[in-house]
């Protein structure tokens, strides 16, 4: 299995896998792990996110 989490793939990504995290709001981190909100939408939070609880991830608004 390739790694897409690290190296030249993100180079491929929009924003090279980078941005602000909808959750933490730390900018320019890696933006590299997909959550669902109750209301079915797709977000991409950082590392450190991808282990919120699912109630973070509800109170984002986009
Ligand atoms: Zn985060």
């Amino acid at each position: 299995m390739p790694k897409t989490k690290r190296g030249r793939v993100l180079w491929s990504l929009p924003a090279r896998g980078r941005g602000t995290c909808p959750i933490c709001t730390s900018t320019r981190i890696k933006l590299l792990y997909p959550k669902v909100k109750s209301d079915g939408t797709g977000v991409k939070v950082c590392k450190r996110c991808s282990k919120a609880p699912q109630a973070k991830v509800d109170a984002i608004c986009i």
